[in-house]
């Protein structure tokens, strides 16, 4: 059976030799958590961001009960006014505790350490499988010998490796000195970080490496650099972290220049930047990315029945291109790991090979008024600064519930159904989904991909470079190139063409044989089942054979 490392393994492979992704500045030794997308990923990624905007932007689905909205794009700058990251809580609220290891360089969130060492530090694992803490029993010969064989190796910075006599002499007047009061997990892993108690007091040590840590300090997760020519804390700017809020800002703008009405939605694909401290999972968790972000303004008493209607959209969507229902898992996050001012939210997530846990496709979260509030705060000095009038009559006309008091208002601040999508983390998913291994085939691994995602959608080949094939088969190509991104090739045998078709994920191969010149019908090949079938080589009936089976126009 195939593990599903080794699956990732031969799906990074493929990615690399076929040009779907590389690492960034490989020529340099690469940067972590970069990446840099091919010939076929970069068709990839576009057809996803196509799908996107023509299935959520151009022609979105009736809203629930068949309800009107309009949906509208926007492009925003990738730098704005720094006041944006202060209203949103980003600058302040986005920097997490970390500590760093001054030996290995190494970061842990200050707030996770215990739980990095109990899971998944292997030197204090090694070391717990040849010692129990806590039992009041300190065999000093077996800590010894650990930090002299396995220790060495392990954890080369840790005090109990680098010193053992003067380490476990602490160790041992603490266990002497309270023999009711035997060390806890906790303290007994202090005592052999520390090897000058006097000075340092009890260390923390790094899970991979053993050196002490450094001092918690805020980490930066938002890239900075500086507008203008002097470089100081006035000039400093921020690579945005999310796309979200570029449309926010804009909502007076997009209301004022259109004629939308609530209820409707703004969407936006582009660029992100977070300074990740761990990037990893190939691309899944990357420094830069791309987003697909829906901000969509509703009446609070209808935003619920909205939440529900995009979360519903946005799975089905995911569904409509062939991610298998049952790697889809949509997760209702639980009230405690709610946002304080979210009243819902529900993570698509889907099961990729590289981890036994689902991982965050999607975020669709009810929002409130929480953004335009706090725009409006930040902004305007008024937090209903961008309300609207609420052109509703069964509301508008509602009486006064008690006399003497005003009745409801006619403005109120929209709430926004937020549904933000991760173009990197949806190829990823849609490459995994689409990688197939069949042995019994002769070109074992192909790329399954739903017709609209496939990066080229048919080839042309002459069977041979000569016999007049090459002038049947290139009018045929220039022809159905007009109209779907196609690929000719007249090298190789064609066995060797349709395997690398295969890998590409390319629905259809047509070829050109002898028979082509007696009968005028060329092979069809089908990427799934490699089956094949003649047609009439006639680019006419070639175009309608594809609009039939791609289902694209
Ligand atoms: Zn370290």
């Amino acid at each position: 059976m195939t593990k599903p490392t080794d699956t990732m393994e031969k799906i990074v492979a493929l990615c690399r030799r076929r040009g779907f992704i590389f690492g960034s500045s490989e020529i340099y030794g690469g940067i972590g958590g970069f990446w840099d997308y091919g010939p076929l990923g970069c068709e990839l990624k576009k057809n996803i961001k196509d799908a996107w905007w023509h299935d959520m932007v151009r022609n979105p689905p009736p809203g629930p009960g068949g309800t009107e909205y309009q949906m509208v794009g926007l492009d925003c700058s990738i730098i704005m006014n720094p006041k944006v990251w202060e209203a949103s809580g980003h600058v302040g609220g986005f920097a997490d505790p970390m500590r760093k290891c001054p030996g290995c360089g190494h970061f842990v969130r200050a707030d996770q350490l215990w739980e990095t060492l109990a899971t998944a530090s292997p030197w204090l694992d090694s070391l717990l499988q040849v010692f129990t803490p806590g039992t009041g029993q300190y065999d000093s010969p077996r800590l010894m010998k650990w930090a002299k064989t396995k220790g060495k190796k392990l954890a080369p910075n840790l005090a109990l490796v680098r010193n053992p006599e003067v380490t476990l002499v602490w160790l041992a007047t603490r266990v002497e000195g309270q023999p009711a009061a035997p060390p806890t997990m906790q303290e007994f892993t202090q005592y052999i970080a520390t090897e000058q108690l006097h000075q340092t007091g009890l260390q923390e040590p790094c899970p991979r490496c053993g050196a002490p840590l450094g001092p918690p300090a805020p980490f930066k997760l938002m890239f900075e650099t500086h507008t203008g020519v002097e470089q100081n804390e006035k000039s400093n700017v921020y690579l945005r972290p999310e796309t979200a809020q570029g449309i926010f800002v804009n909502f007076r703008n997009v209301l004022d220049s259109t004629r939308v009405k609530i209820p409707f939605g703004i969407a936006q694909i582009g660029k992100a930047f977070r300074n990740e401290i761990t990037p990893r999972n190939y691309t899944f968790r990357s420094r830069e990315f791309e987003q697909m972000e829906i901000e969509f303004f509703c009446h609070p008493e209808s935003s619920m029945e909205w939440y529900e209607f995009w979360r519903d959209v946005r799975i089905k969507w995911y569904e409509s291109l062939n991610i298998k229902s049952e790697k889809l898992r949509p997760r209702q996050q639980g009230k405690e790991e709610l946002a304080h001012y979210s009243a819902a939210c529900t993570d698509i997530e889907y099961l990729f090979p590289f981890s036994d846990e689902p991982q965050e496709l999607e975020g669709v979260a009810h929002r409130g008024d929480f953004d335009l509030k706090a725009h409006g705060k930040s902004a305007r000095g008024d937090e209903n600064a961008f309300a609207v009038i609420d052109d509703d009559p069964s509301r508008r006309l509602q009486p006064a519930r008690t006399p003497g008091e005003p009745g409801p208002s006619a403005r109120f601040v929209p709430h926004v159904i937020e549904p933000s999508a991760g173009v990197d983390r949806f190829a990823l998913a849609a490459i995994t989904e689409a990688y197939t291994f069949d042995e019994g085939r002769a070109s074992p691994e192909f790329m399954k991909f739903h017709p609209r995602l496939a990066p080229i959608k048919a080839a042309v080949f002459p069977l041979v470079a000569k016999d007049g094939l090459p002038e049947i088969a290139e009018p045929i190509y220039r022809e159905i190139a007009k109209h779907f991104p196609c690929q000719y090739d007249a090298k190789q045998s064609i066995g060797k063409r349709y395997a690398r078709m295969d890998e590409a994920g390319t629905p259809f191969c047509f070829t050109i044989d002898g028979r082509t010149k007696e009968d005028g019908t060329v092979t069809v090949r089908d990427r799934d089942d490699a089956s094949q079938e003649r047609i009439s080589a006639d680019p006419n009936v070639i175009l309608r054979f594809l609009n039939d089976k791609l289902g694209l126009h």
